[in-house]
């Protein structure tokens, strides 16, 4: 048998080591809060104290471990698998069937207790786009559709509706503090909020909020909250200032005295707020428990250089709030990080492929290098060179997969076969068929639902004469779905068969989104059963363009693109961040009030910290804005972002960058770059 190698905890720092030992060996261990800075290892001592726990005897099928998305779940597990592997001498993976994020694990948990809390479970899970619709088709129901025309759009509303039970404040409240512009509706929107709150439960859906909302509910009676806190020894949380209120009740219900239960975070880089997360449970966390937490903090940072660690570390400094935490670090370098300044974003687009190419030729892998930005839009003419020039890349966030129409169509037969009362996905199933209009649907809706037999109920109805026959091929679709004993993915293989004729039918390029149906359907069959991967498609759709394509690339070499949002966690050689002015971070979408502007700042210091050795800050002077509807998108000059003051310029090399092309049409350059090229021409020699 193969022998443990070595010590994998001897290379935890004292305070690291302290974490993962936390009360080993104790009856119980105390709630723990490790509130540390970005790369100082906080997910390394995470991953290390699930190793230790199984070390030490606890049982990984009663381990919760909740992270920010399914790809960080998924790295944890293996990262203490590997921990736990050269602790035990062999390779066995920590199998923890526990590990995701609070929407998905409250799926599952909801599916389970469904029974007891009044749900039927069957229940299907709206995404997003389906919430809106509903939202909007029960706005329209009540009549604030057509008499007001002012009331908010139903994508405003669900935001409204989400702050609300994210937050747990009242309306008024939320309306004031978020939506300051949407005041004058409050009774409107209470009426809204009540008729929508019950088109759910009619229809046995559940949206995003729900699934915390439930498990909030469950944790915090007196009955099922202690049952479900039994489910569990520990509950260790990551990224812990991205939780909102709901999350911490989660916690606090199951864990009145916060045995077994750790979280990891930073504050300075809470970023979710407009989702309703709040640094307050960070806060929170030492006195919310019927006993005090332990609290360790981590001052050594493992991940950036020197000098990409004064940067940053000067950027957070500068902000009002208070993050008392000085990193300090061992590597050493004298690479400082570069701000480029570049005409535009064409520029800044060739620029980036020259750089990552040029670093690629001195030893640095494509993998290890991401470019980073605000929004997923703003990648548009960065991946138009990357094409150009043959340089592979993946990238993450902003992926719009759910939102293809074949795709929702397909999820739609699915969920309407899995939950009958579902209005939105039979809605949109019933007219895939010829013939069938929104009337028609309405009333085989009117039929299913009340139905108690739906398989019949769709083989008995009739519909107008001239779609009989594509309308008999379909109930015999659902009568099969419906039956008990069909296995999954059989189901999806089934639904594909169907619906690509009527794919041919509506669409011109009907072989790409054959293709897109195709990886769907093997995307199913890496799942168990037809509902939990109806739920984690919901929750968690493919957020990489990897994750569509399948596994081939995953062995090529590829260049990383991420919004800044999902690069949370993460690290790399070299970083760039594009369009690093103002009206992009911060965003001119922020309000302006303070707690917006700071947040885009804690957005900028997380893009910054996700290097190792090389940061590239690119500040385009010429900068493509959307503009509000009717001034239309415009270009227009911009500014370095104010989170760089000419103070922090010392911790920056700065390079002014315009290609030959650009010189020779000889446009004027403001005067910050001109300044700029004549100063840097000034110390040349220096
Ligand atoms: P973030 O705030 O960005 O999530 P983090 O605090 O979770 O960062 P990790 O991602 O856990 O930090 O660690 C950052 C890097 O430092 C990783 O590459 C990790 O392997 C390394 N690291 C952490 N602790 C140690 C250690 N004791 N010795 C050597 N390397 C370490
Ligand atoms: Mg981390």
């Amino acid at each position: 048998a193969p022998t443990a190698t070595s010590d994998p905890f001897a290379s935890l720092n004292p305070a690291q080591r302290a974490a993962v030992e936390h009360d080993i060996g104790a009856a119980a261990a105390r709630p723990l809060l490790v509130v540390a800075g970005a790369g100082s290892g906080k997910t390394n001592t995470l991953a290390h104290r699930v190793a230790r726990l199984i070390q030490s005897g606890a049982d990984p099928q009663r381990i919760l471990l909740l992270t920010f998305s399914r790809r960080a779940a998924g790295e944890m597990t293996q990262r203490a698998g590997g921990v736990l592997g050269r602790i035990m001498g062999t390779s066995a993976q920590a199998s923890l069937p526990w590990a995701g994020t609070f929407h998905s694990i409250g799926a599952r948990l909801l599916r389970e207790y469904a029974g007891r809390i009044g749900l039927a479970d069957s229940f299907t899970i709206h995404d997003r786009g389906d919430s809106e619709d509903l939202m909007g088709l029960v706005r329209h129901e009540i009549g604030l559709g057509q008499t007001a025309k002012r009331f908010p759009l139903k994508g405003t509303c669900l935001s409204i509706y989400s702050r609300v039970v994210n937050t747990r404040a009242p309306l008024g409240d939320v309306l004031q503090s978020a939506f300051p512009w949407c005041g004058e509706w409050e009774a409107q929107l209470k009426t809204l909020f009540g008729a929508y709150v019950d088109a759910k439960q009619e229809q046995n859906v559940l949206d995003y909020d729900d699934l915390l909302l439930f498990w909030a509910e469950m944790a915090a009676d007196a009955e099922l909250g202690p049952e479900l806190g039994a489910l569990f020894d520990h509950v260790l949380v990551d990224e812990y200032q991205d939780t909102n209120r709901l999350q911490a009740a989660i916690i606090n219900g199951m864990k009145p005295d916060g045995r077994g239960v750790m979280v990891v975070g930073d504050d300075a880089q809470s970023i979710y707020s407009f989702r309703g997360a709040t640094v307050r449970n960070i806060l929170d966390f030492p006195q919310q428990f019927s006993q005090p937490a332990e609290v360790i903090t981590l001052d050594r940072n493992y991940r950036s250089t020197q000098p990409i660690l004064d940067a940053s570390n000067a950027v957070i400094a500068a902000s009002v709030e208070r993050h008392a935490k000085d990193l300090w670090t061992d590597k050493v370098s004298t690479i400082k990080p570069q701000l480029v300044l570049i005409p535009d974003e064409a520029e800044q687009a060739r620029w980036v492929c020259n750089r990552v190419l040029e670093q690629r030729e001195a030893g640095i892998k494509l993998k290890s290098q991401a470019v980073l930005f605000r929004t997923a839009s703003h990648s548009a003419a960065l991946e138009l060179e990357l094409v150009r020039r043959n340089i592979p890349f993946v990238k993450f966030g902003g992926l719009k997969f759910l939102e293809a129409s074949h795709i929702k169509d397909v999820l739609a037969v699915l969920r309407f076969a899995q939950n009958p009362g579902g209005r939105m996905a039979g809605f949109r199933v019933a007219q895939l068929i010829p013939g069938i209009g929104p009337a028609t649907a309405g009333r085989l809706l009117d039929a299913v639902g009340t139905a108690a037999e739906p398989a019949l109920a769709v083989q008995q109805f009739e519909p107008p004469a001239r779609c009989a026959g594509d309308w008999r091929q379909f109930a015999d679709l659902y009568r099969t779905l419906r039956e008990p004993g069909l296995r999954w993915p059989a189901d999806i293989e089934l639904v594909k068969n169907w619906y690509l004729p009527h794919l041919e039918r509506m669409h011109d390029d009907a072989q790409v989104r054959a293709t897109d149906v195709e990886q769907l359907a093997q995307l199913a069959s890496g799942y168990g059963t037809r509902e939990s991967f109806l739920a984690e498609i919901t929750l968690d759709p493919p957020e990489a363009t990897s994750d569509r394509s399948g596994p081939p690339l995953l062995d090529e070499d590829y260049l990383i693109l991420s919004t800044i949002h999902s690069s949370k966690g993460q690290e790399w050689k070299s970083v760039h961040v594009l369009n690093v002015v103002d009206g992009c971070i911060p965003s001119d979408m922020a309000t302006g009030s303070m707690e917006d502007i700071e947040e885009e700042r804690r957005l900028l210091y997380v893009a910054m910290t996700r290097a190792k050795e090389h940061l590239h800050l690119i500040v385009p002077n010429k900068f493509f804005i959307k503009q509000q509807a009717q001034m239309g998108d415009r270009h227009v000059y911009a500014q370095r972002t104010r989170f760089v003051s000419p103070a922090m310029l010392k911790h920056f090399e700065q390079t002014v960058w315009f290609n030959a092309d650009t010189a020779r049409s000889n446009k004027p350059m403001p005067d910050s770059v001109r300044l700029l090229v004549r100063e840097r021409a000034r110390n040349a020699w220096k």
